[in-house]
């Protein structure tokens, strides 16, 4: 399906037709197929017989495809035109024309019968005019200005008549008629600055007018990198600037000190497409968060696009209170086959839903087995640094000092143990030995609170948000037993480890462990929607089973549980997980990623190279020696990010550490290409301390 543009003007006799062939023919010097359409003609060309701007297009401009529909032979406007000549204007039928033209070429640019508060017809006791056309068939339109004395006033007072009618501008054209250069060049800039939009093409005084001259204009228009700016507007139909300026007016970003992204360049992605992001100026990144760790088969991929169109085509959504629907069924009997002892699958649409849905359940638990008995056992233990979401109950079992802090009196009550940071423990002496202690802490609190304590919490293998915390083997599985020989539940929050990214399809698989409660999402569906699970044993399951007033329910869920859209995704990303054998490329390409990351050790400012499958962090240190980090005040770390970005690589920093989290699927040649970004823009801001510490 094409894009439909409308080429305005600010009045009559402003030269659209010769600025619309010259658009038409540098579009298909791009390689796109290009239509010109004008609906409504009057008066005659030169020759006195032919229709002016047809006879242009076909003989002047020789476009392979330009049409018009209604022809009137007095010059004047379209409605007079039409009375005297008997002529029905039908706006509908130019709408059926225009779609037509859509299906078959890639642009469609419909030319106007001078401005935009010209009247076609009169129709219900009104004249419908050309921006009635616009509005009703939602055509953006690009504004035709000339240069000359007194441009300024028509341009302003068009722009301001287009936005009272709800038609939206993409940019400017000025034809140059005119013979004094300040005038012409101060127009310009004043009209663009007045309007805030960009400027599209300028197009000089023509001496004679001829095929030949318009492709010359349309090399060089796209030589200046204009040719592209104006397919950029049409395919968005906002320029990067309007969006600049809508996304700092209007929205409030996750995470994000607004007050510093006011003064920043923000990226605006507009595509994406394999392991890259595409921004709207046509950019690409590498996609070195993997868009914020989900994105398992790169961005496009044709058949998870193919099963959502597919399952869009049946429906959308349907609830899941009081009725099924067959992708969530699917997607459920899935999941628990790679999770054989457990035995539900409760949906949600966050990794913090699915986190405080396992919360409630756990609690509930144990009310729903003896509320007299387990009267007391409330509490969670979760470990430090550690991150499960961002809504209430997830916060409360996180123990991130930074994200967590402010919300201390809203929460209920956790208890932490210490977390095996290796880094920064040396005074516990080896690897095992730090496990060792973690796992006496955690001994002692359940031996002392565990008629207390409902669950225990943890990021299996990697605490993601705490900085990529990599927990020595043997840790994981010392958590279960305790949690066994205690008799507290063990939740495992798989929502960043999950679907891959740690080398295993799950990360529990690694040390074997069998959880009460998993929470899943992230990568569930690749990266395309938010979903979310919680899964549970028959044991935990059976708990609430009960007559209806028993009250062993578990009144929680989400409107959009279950959502087909989202589960029929999720179904088929599994698939492509088992048919593309991501598993083991993932395995095989982490070795090489680790060998490859390990030269970052030659910049002094690396501290620690931590990594699980293709979850990696690198942290930043002001002192090897000392392991002492910037001060957060010198944004090193963001820096480093701003300076990657230019690169062509998007990664995130949490705190000190710099995260490289890469889209599953990319390729052994880009993450090479990835790693060499992130060596030259570490040491180029090793370089630039340096020169700040003299
Ligand atoms: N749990 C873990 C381990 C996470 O890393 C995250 C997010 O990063 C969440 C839960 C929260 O997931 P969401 O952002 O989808 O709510």
């Amino acid at each position: 399906m094409g894009q439909a543009i409308f080429m305005t003007g600010t009045g009559t006799e402003i030269g659209k037709t010769v600025v619309t062939s010259i658009v038409a023919l540098a579009l298909e010097r791009l390689g796109m197929s290009v239509s010109v359409l004008k609906p409504v003609q009057t008066g005659l060309a030169e020759d006195g017989v032919s229709f002016a701007e047809q006879y242009w297009y076909e003989r002047v401009a020789k476009l392979s495809a330009s049409e018009g529909m209604y022809y009137m032979e007095p010059a004047m406007s379209p409605h007079l035109a039409a009375k005297l000549t008997g002529t029905s204007i039908e706006p509908e039928r130019v709408a059926e024309r225009l779609e037509w033209l859509k299906q078959r070429y890639d642009v469609v640019l419909v030319e106007g019968a001078g401005g935009l508060a010209v009247p076609w017809c009169e129709r219900d006791g009104r004249f419908y005019m050309t921006s009635d056309f616009l509005r009703d068939y939602q055509l953006p339109a690009i504004l035709v200005s000339l240069s000359s004395l007194g441009a300024i006033h028509h341009a302003v007072t068009t722009a301001a008549y287009a936005d009272a009618q709800g038609i939206r501008l993409l940019g400017l054209m000025f034809n140059q008629f005119q013979e004094q250069e300040i005038i012409h060049q101060n127009n310009v800039e004043t009209i663009a600055a007045l309007l805030r939009l960009p400027v599209l093409a300028v197009v000089p005084l023509l001496p004679a007018v001829s095929r030949r001259e318009l492709e010359t204009l349309a090399q060089h228009w796209i030589e200046q990198g204009k040719a592209k700016q104006c397919w950029r507007c049409l395919a968005l139909a906002y320029s990067y600037e309007q969006l600049e300026q809508w996304d700092k007016q209007y929205v409030w970003h996750p995470f994000t000190q607004m007050k510093q992204y006011a003064k920043e360049r923000p990226l605006i992605i507009e595509r994406g497409q394999g392991s890259y992001l595409y921004d709207v100026d046509g950019n690409r990144y590498l996609d070195g968060y993997a868009s914020l760790w989900v994105n398992v088969h790169g961005h496009n991929d044709p058949e998870l696009n193919a099963a959502l169109r597919e399952q869009l085509e049946k429906i959308a959504h349907s609830t899941l209170l009081g009725s099924a629907n067959v992708p969530s069924i699917l997607l459920a009997k899935r999941l628990l086959e790679y999770w054989p002892h457990m035995s539900k699958v409760f949906y949600s649409d966050t990794g913090a839903a699915a986190v405080e849905i396992a919360l409630k359940i756990a609690y509930q638990y144990w009310k729903n087995i003896d509320p007299v008995q387990y009267a007391t056992k409330n509490k969670f233990v979760s470990l430090k640094e550690a991150y499960h979401g961002d809504t209430v109950g997830a916060v409360s079992v996180g123990g991130m000092e930074t994200f967590h802090r402010i919300f201390a009196p809203l929460l209920f009550e956790r208890i932490e143990v210490p977390s095996p940071y290796v880094y920064r423990m040396d005074e516990y002496g080896s690897e095992q030995e730090i496990v060792g202690y973690c796992l006496r802490e955690l001994e002692r609190v359940l031996e002392e609170q565990h008629d207390q304590i409902a669950a225990v919490v943890i990021e299996p293998l990697v605490q993601g948000a705490a900085g990529i915390i990599v927990h020595p083997r043997g840790f994981l599985k010392g958590v279960e037993r305790l949690c066994r020989r205690y008799g507290v539940l063990f939740i495992c929050d798989e929502v960043a480890v999950g679907f891959g990214r740690t080398g295993t399809m799950f990360a529990c698989e690694q040390e074997e462990v069998k959880p009460d409660l998993v929470c899943l999402g992230k990568g569930i569906t690749g990266g395309y929607l938010p979903l979310a699970a919680t899964l549970v044993t028959e044991e935990i399951y059976a708990a609430f089973l009960g007559d209806v007033d028993e009250d062993k329910t578990f009144y929680h869920g989400h409107t959009y549980t279950g959502n087909q859209l989202t589960c029929s995704v999720a179904l088929k990303n599994i698939e492509l997980i088992e048919t593309r054998g991501l598993i083991d490329s993932v395995k095989r390409k982490a070795r090489r990623l680790a060998e490859w990351l390990d030269r970052l050790y030659d910049i002094p400012i690396v501290g620690d190279i931590r990594q699980k499958g293709l979850m990696c962090g690198i942290e930043i240190v002001k002192d090897r020696r000392t392991k002492e980090v910037f001060p957060r005040a010198a944004m090193v770390e963001h820096r480093i990010i701003l300076e990657a970005r230019r690169r062509g690589l998007v990664i995130r920093p949490l705190g000190p550490v710099l995260t490289f989290i890469p889209v599953l699927s990319m390729s052994e040649d880009e993450m090479a290409e990835a790693v060499r970004i992130l060596f030259d823009s570490i040491a180029c801001l090793y370089d630039q301390v340096q020169a700040e510490l003299v």
